[in-house]
This record gives structure tokens, sequence and C-alpha cells, in this order.
């Protein structure tokens, strides 16, 4: 079913001898030791204990998760240290969300539907030394929690992918960014922003490396209706050529449906005609007869976009390009249809800009949602990045998204956060091993001006995070950041 090999992350379980029941004072001269609290010895909030589904290990599982005030609170004494969270648990009907805090940071992640019981892994964890406590919160609900497994493991590094993009005729300058990304990954993260770039520079004096910025207004049905673009593509271009012109260019896509936008007030103006609530385009069935207007419109569409993208290359400006994005969310009219049509235009974009269009200055990035859904991944020969975009409590680590994405793509692609409604935490990154490759905090009032402006100034101050004034010349000497060591 996977359309890729399955790796395993470079998780490195402590001694087996961690497992045998010894005396206490023992494991506290030895380090943390394996954890497993059966759910059904915790303190219940609105759920119960059942004995019915056969295959749970204790005495029974939790289950009822239905209302929001729900909860189960399990604590347990340890050994400070980093451990894995493992949750046992039943989810028949369905894959699950389920949420949960362990301490004072919160956490989610998917229970794949199972028969029986099985258990997932959700990230590492700091644990205290003493008393902590996890709560499962109803998250999705109808699931059922067996038991939590806390293992001692390490800090790992991401292994690295090679440095050969999809296209074979990547310009010199795209493969130098690319090479330069690669060098860098798993000992820095580079900074990115969405539009507020000059915000940024406002309040910490520096500038993120990476400026990402939105096509959107050049949506053919926008331009019908008179929109403008917030920041043109020369002025996108601006930006990165500015001083010593290194200024890295992430451009993503909020495509306008060709046609048959609603153009309804409130929800479903024509503006909003990248949601699937907004028009009633059918992907399915336009590319299902590539004679249609609808096709035509389509690739107009694309040609439009691809002029953009040319200046670009013009320029000898290499793209992050992050088109067709959360499709698997299925609130954007191209994951509407579900993941056939979706991986079918991915391709015709890719053919129709690489080969019909001839650009060679983009990077091409699959950004997903918060988590990674096989079957909506285009395949290795069309993508060089894998994104997350993630919206969640300032306190998440991430920890559980990057090691979904590590499971899936270690050696393979390079992991970034191409959308945060919050800024990552660098301490939490070095001390997890969660080393996106980049970080790009969402615009506006509810995202990035929305940070404490002392965290945000720390982040852009952090020896972790490679800052605009920080880069090298990248385009011309594609191996400047080997000077980086890794696991440094
Ligand atoms: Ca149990």
């Amino acid at each position: 079913m996977f359309p890729f090999r399955k790796r395993v992350v470079t998780v490195y379980l402590m001694s087996l001898l961690a497992c045998t029941p010894r005396n206490p004072e023992i494991t506290a001269q030895t380090g943390p030791a394996l954890i497993r609290i059966e759910a059904e010895t915790g303190s219940l909030s609105g759920v119960e204990i059942a004995h019915s589904v056969a295959g749970f290990s204790g005495t029974g599982y939790v289950t009822g998760f239905d209302d929001a005030t729900d909860q189960l609170t399990l604590t347990f004494d340890a050994t400070a240290g980093l451990y894995e969270l493992s949750i046992g648990y039943s989810a028949p009907s369905g894959n699950k969300g389920v949420d949960f805090q362990v301490n004072g940071e919160k956490a989610s992640s998917t229970l794949t539907q199972n028969t029986g019981f099985g258990q997932t892994k959700t990230g590492k964890f700091q644990v205290r030394e003493g008393r902590n406590t996890v709560t499962i919160f109803r998250g999705w609900g109808y699931f059922s929690i067996d038991f939590l497994q806390l293992t001692p493991t390490t800090v790992g590094l991401p292994e690295k992918p090679s440095k050969t993009l999809v296209d074979p005729q990547a310009t010199a300058s795209t493969k130098a960014l690319f090479s330069y990304l690669v060098d860098q990954y798993g000992s820095k993260v580079i900074s990115g922003q969405q539009d507020d770039v000059e915000y940024i520079l406002e309040k910490t004096g520096k500038e993120p490396a990476i400026g990402s910025f939105d096509l959107m207004d050049y949506s053919p049905s926008r331009v019908q209706h008179g929109a403008t673009p917030q920041r043109s593509s020369e002025a996108c271009m601006a930006w990165a050529r500015k001083g010593e012109g290194r200024g890295i260019i992430s451009l993503l896509w909020h495509w306008n449906a060709p046609t048959d936008l609603i153009d309804q007030a409130p929800d479903k103006l024509w503006w909003s005609g990248f949601y699937t609530r907004a028009t009633t385009f059918d992907l399915a069935a336009t590319l299902a007869d590539k004679q249609s207007e609808r096709y035509q419109l389509l690739l107009r569409d694309i040609d439009t976009i691809a002029g953009e993208l040319k200046k670009f290359q013009t320029a000898d400006i290499p793209v992050l390009w992050r088109p067709l994005h959360e499709a698997s969310g299925g609130w954007f009219w191209w994951g509407a249809k579900g993941a056939g049509p979706f991986k079918e235009l991915w391709r015709l974009l890719y053919d129709r800009l690489t080969n019909h269009h001839q650009l060679h200055n983009l990077i091409w990035v699959y950004a997903t949602t918060d988590s990674i859904h096989p079957d909506w991944y285009p395949g290795d020969s069309y993508v060089d990045v894998v994104g997350l975009d993630v919206y969640t409590d300032p306190t998440a680590s991430l920890s559980g998204n990057w090691t979904q994405a590590q499971g899936l793509f270690a050696a393979k692609k390079l992991v970034a956060l191409s959308e945060t409604g919050n800024l990552p935490n660098p301490d939490q990154i070095q001390n997890l091993g969660t080393w996106w490759s980049w970080f790009s905090v969402w615009t506006g009032g509810d995202f990035i001006k929305k940070q404490p402006v002392e965290q945000l100034k720390a982040v852009y101050a952090d020896k972790n995070v490679i800052t605009r004034d920080e880069l090298p010349n990248w385009r011309q000497t594609p191996s400047a950041g080997r000077k980086t060591v890794a696991g440094q």
C-alpha cells in the first residue's frame, strides 16, 4: 500500500536490562528505565473502564471519550531523561486523532485504525525526576486507551538525503541552494517567514533567511475580479536580491479555482475561491475530459503562474516551490476529490512547468498537513522536500509529527516545517532532534504578530537558527555550508 519503503527512524533503545524488574535504588543509579502504565489504573473523568474487546493488557482499558471534558490522567514516577512515548489503543472505526499532555506540554497523534489493540509511537518527551503526569483528552473520540509506555531513548540526527534534485536539468543556482540545505540538515534550522519579513526585521534587527510569499493574486479568476498582488513577483525578487543577494525565496499558490466560483456571502465570495466550500469546480471530472473547456482553463492557470516563475528563473533566483499544499485536508479544491485526482494534478503541474515551460529553478516542496497520509504522496520522482504545515498549541514540540515524517522519509527527502502557527523552540529542536530543514511562521495578527517579541528575538538570535545575515554565498559556492559538522 505504501508507495515507498518504510525506514526505521534512528532510535537507540537503552539496554534491555531496563525491562528487568530490579531494586529501585539500582534503577536510580543506572538511569532511565522502561515505564509502562495501564490506562485502567489512572484517574478517570467522564470515561470508564471496560473489558469487552479482547486483546488488552493488564486488567482492562479505558473508553468513552465522547465529551469535550472527558479525560484520563495517569501519574508515574520516573528518572529524568528523554523517553519515547507509545500509546496502546483500539480504534476500530477509522483513523482517530488523540490529544494529550505530558506535564505542561501538549501533543497530538494519529491512532491508525486497528482491530483489537495495537500501539503507536507519539514522539519524544523530556520526563522529569519524580512525579510526572500524562493526561489524555477526547480529540476525535471513538477510541479506547489500553496503556502508555515510555521507553528511554536518545537524540538522533536525521539521515540526509542525496543532493540530487528531481529535475535533472535544475539550474546551477538551484542545485547550489539545495546542496546548502542538505549541508545544514541535522545541525541548523533555517529561519523563514510568510509575508511579514519586514515585521521580523523591525522587531529583531534580523531578517529571515527565507521569505515565503504567495502567488494567489496571479490566479486568473482573481485577476478577473480586479485582484492585485499584495507583493508582486518583482517585489519578491527585489527582497531576494537586496544587499548581498542571498535571500532565499519560497512561493506557494493559493490557486483560486479556474472557474465555477460560487461568489456568495458570507464565506463563499470569489476571493475565497481556493477553498472547496467556495467553488463547484470538479477536479476529477475536469481531469477525466482533456478536451473540455475546464481542462483548458486548468492549463491556462498553470501557464499564467509559469510566467511568474519564469521571472525568477530569468533573474537566476531558485524557488522553494510549494504548490497544492495541504491537499489531504480536503479544504482546498485540489484536495476535494481525493488522492487520485490530486496526484494526477501534481504530476501534470510538474510536467507542464518543467518540460513544457522549461522551468528549472524549482525545488519541489510537497507540503501536507500536520501528519503525512502516504496515499497522497505524489512520488519520489516529483518531490524534493516534504513539508508539514502544523497549527497547534504553542507548548507542542512537534516531536510526534517529526517522528512520523522521519519514519517515512529518512535518507530520502528533506523534511521542513513549511508552515507553523507558532515559533519553534530551538532548545526543543536540539534536545529532541527535530531538525526541520527550515521553518516558516504564518503571517498576521493571529500568528507571527501574536508571538511574544522576546521569544521572537531569542529564536532569531539562537545559535542553531540561520538568519539572512548568516547565509553564505550559496549561489556561487555550493560547498560553503560544509563547514557545519553534523552532530555538533
Ligand atoms: Ca490496560
